[in-house]
């Protein structure tokens, strides 16, 4: 493991992503703080530096390539590593939508965020992982993304997160014996700005995405699916 190591989590000014940040920073690793807003980045950072963390916010609005491009050389030139990677970022959990009736256009939407979003970032940001052959990459999906999972309703968040899943597999067989482990992590129902109240305290939900960041070299725990750190089916 890194002697320092740096992270990036996207989505990260408030709910989960803010919640995996404060996480990691106490762990005392250094937290860039990705934001689409620049100045909900920044009070969110601010709130953890005063907890104590070396927490930066970074502008990051993951659909936008410039920002991905931006980001990734700054990274590689402030820092010329990167070790951990949370694709947090997520939108249109769209629960009154059905399957045979959903404007294309949410769907579109879905995947450019939570599909393409992480896609793009990962790829971006692979080669400051490879360079040290050292990386944990936490896909935050859902188990409504499991291919056979029951019900029908947020058709186009469920199929932009069964897409993630897939993605992660493929991730995960090209990257196999890189050092660089990947994994899908569902974090429960969470009460936060998506999941609305009566879901599980948001400390409970990022512990799951902390723990695949922060995973062991051996063994290897690498492409899978999990929550609350047991491994759920795809
Ligand atoms: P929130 O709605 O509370 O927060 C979503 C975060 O994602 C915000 O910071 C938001 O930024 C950011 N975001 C959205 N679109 C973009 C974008 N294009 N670029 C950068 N950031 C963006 O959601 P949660 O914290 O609940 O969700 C976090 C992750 O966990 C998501 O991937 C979600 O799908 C997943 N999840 C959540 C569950 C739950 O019960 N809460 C259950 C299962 C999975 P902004 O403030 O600018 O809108």
């Amino acid at each position: 493991e890194p002697a320092q190591r740096v992270a990036l989590v996207s989505g990260a000014n408030r709910g989960l992503g803010l919640e995996v940040a404060r996480q990691l920073a106490a762990d005392g690793i250094t937290v860039l703080l990705g934001a689409r807003n620049a100045l909900a980045g920044e009070k969110a950072a601010r709130q953890l530096r005063r907890e104590g963390g070396a927490v930066v916010a970074v502008a990051l609005d993951v659909t936008s390539p410039a920002d991905v491009r931006a980001l990734a050389s700054r990274i590689d030139r402030e820092y010329g590593r990167l070790d951990i990677l949370i694709n947090n970022a997520g939108a249109y959990f769209d629960v009154d939508n059905e399957a045979s009736s959903v404007d294309m256009d949410v769907v579109r939407q879905a995947l450019e965020t939570n599909l393409l979003g992480a896609w793009q970032l990962t790829e971006a940001m692979l080669p400051l992982m490879r360079r040290h052959g050292y990386g944990r990459i936490v896909n935050v999906s859902s188990g409504c993304g499991a291919i056979d999972s029951e019900g029908t309703s947020c058709p186009a968040y469920r199929v932009s997160k069964a897409a993630l899943n897939s993605h992660t597999r493929m991730l995960a067989t090209e990257l196999s014996g890189s050092g660089i482990l990947v994994n899908a992590v569902c974090p429960g129902w969470v009460a936060t700005d998506m999941g609305g109240h009566g879901g599980r305290p948001v400390a409970e939900g990022a512990a799951g995405i902390v723990w695949a960041a922060t995973l062991p070299s051996r063994p290897a725990i690498h492409g899978g699916f999990f929550r609350d750190r047991v491994r759920i089916d795809w």
